[in-house]
């Protein structure tokens, strides 16, 4: 990429972040923020406007500050939301999730399909781009779907390669690959958890962010990091892996082999082991289970009881241990555990922190707000990060 094309990339990708991130502003305000000038920044906003990308907002979002400047007072720039849009897709087990994201990161519209338990990559893909054709049927979106990610519960590397996806019984999938086969979009796989997290972070830009855990507890109990914005990845792109924390010697046989993982003691089979004696539900008892113990347990039920207290005593120690590794400012917790997450978040809240390393930052612990489409919607703030990161420039692109 020649300099002066590198960067004019530069400065609108900062234009389009700054607005996204701190809302309308003026010519003069941004050309301040961003140490341009204002000729620089006018050349660069009429032609983000002539591609859609932002418009003129003359009355209710301009800002104080711009009203007293001189030059187009009572003019303000802001994101066109329908200048691009982003699809994010979550592949579940007997599920299919998909999300779609507009320029200023806004939910535009949400669908689940159910599918068979056994599907396959291939039938993954088609399933994908018959829903994106029918998107693009509709005018509004037509040619403006700029790019998309996608999800799986299972161990994915940095380039998108599928490394293990054992409930699904997918192994060494090139998804990447099979996707391109069939829709000319740029596209990222990631793991189902770290795209829930980076989601929660991402959409809730308000928050405190330095450095954000997410756990999400269901079937499994996945979890990710956030710092500064960005997933700690590790070296192959397989960090985050919490649920196989080793609490104790003994315990529940896990996914991956050991006893005494995090996940063993905190999942959907742990809690119905201790509550109903066995892990062997139906799909739908599972499917209700959190909200079934917290109704037992706000009757007094003991059994129910003992469940819930054998699940936050476990998860405490967990985070307690990622409290003191990472010091983070924000613990969020997701998945379909949530009712009884929520149920016990003040005793989780104060668990935490009295536990942890005295002098230590006590963490913000709260539910993500994102629910049932945290994936699809993490998977789709994924596209629209890597719309906007300057680190994805490719400096021998023309
Ligand atoms: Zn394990």
């Amino acid at each position: 990429m020649a300099d002066q094309t590198l960067a004019r990339y530069v400065n609108e990708l900062s234009i389009l972040t700054l607005l996204r991130t701190q809302g309308p502003a003026s010519r003069a305000e941004l050309a301040r923020k961003l140490s341009l000038t204002p000729a620089t920044i006018t050349r660069l906003v009429s032609e983000l406007g002539r591609r859609r990308l932002v418009h003129e907002l003359r009355d209710a979002g301009t800002s104080a500050l711009s009203r007293r400047e001189p030059g187009r007072p009572g003019v303000s720039v802001a994101l066109n939301p329908a200048g691009a849009y982003f699809l994010g897709v979550e592949i579940g087990v007997g599920i299919v999730r998909i999300s779609l994201l507009d320029l200023s990161a806004s939910v535009v519209s949400s669908s689940a399909h159910s599918v068979p338990p056994t599907l396959t990559p291939q039938e993954a893909v088609a399933l994908v781009a018959g829903e994106l054709k029918k998107l693009e049927r509709n005018a509004r979106f037509k040619g403006r779907i700029h790019s998309m990610g996608v999800t799986v519960p299972g161990l994915v590397q940095l380039d998108g390669f599928i490394v293990y996806l054992p409930i699904l019984g997918w192994k060494n999938v090139n998804l990447t690959e099979l996707l391109s086969r069939r829709i000319d979009l740029p596209c990222v796989v990631e793991n189902n958890a770290n795209a829930a997290a980076f989601g929660s972070v991402y959409l809730q830009p308000s928050l405190p962010s330095v450095c954000t855990i997410f756990l999400k507890l269901g079937t499994g109990c996945g979890g990710a990091a956030i710092v500064n914005g960005r997933l700690l990845r590790g070296a192959a792109g397989t960090a985050g892996e919490v649920g196989h924390i080793r609490l104790t010697d003994h315990g529940h046989r896990c996914s991956c082999g050991q006893t005494g993982c995090l996940e063993t003691w905190v999942n959907l089979a742990a809690l119905a082991r201790i509550w109903r004696g066995t892990d062997r539900l139906t799909d739908a008892e599972f499917a209700t289970l959190p909200n079934d113990v917290v109704k037992a347990a706000t009757a007094g039920e003991p059994a129910a009881l003992a469940a819930i207290g054998s699940l936050t005593h476990h998860l405490n120690l967990g985070i307690v241990s990622l409290v003191n590794f990472l010091n983070p400012t924000t613990i969020m917790l997701g998945g379909v555990m949530r009712p009884l997450l929520e149920f016990c978040l003040e005793d989780i809240r104060a668990e935490v922190a009295s536990r942890i390393v005295p002098g230590t930052l006590v963490p913000d612990v709260r539910m993500s707000m994102l629910g049932d489409f945290e994936c699809a919607l993490g998977a789709a703030s994924l596209a629209h990060h890597c719309a906007f990161d300057l680190s994805k420039v490719d400096l021998a692109d023309s």
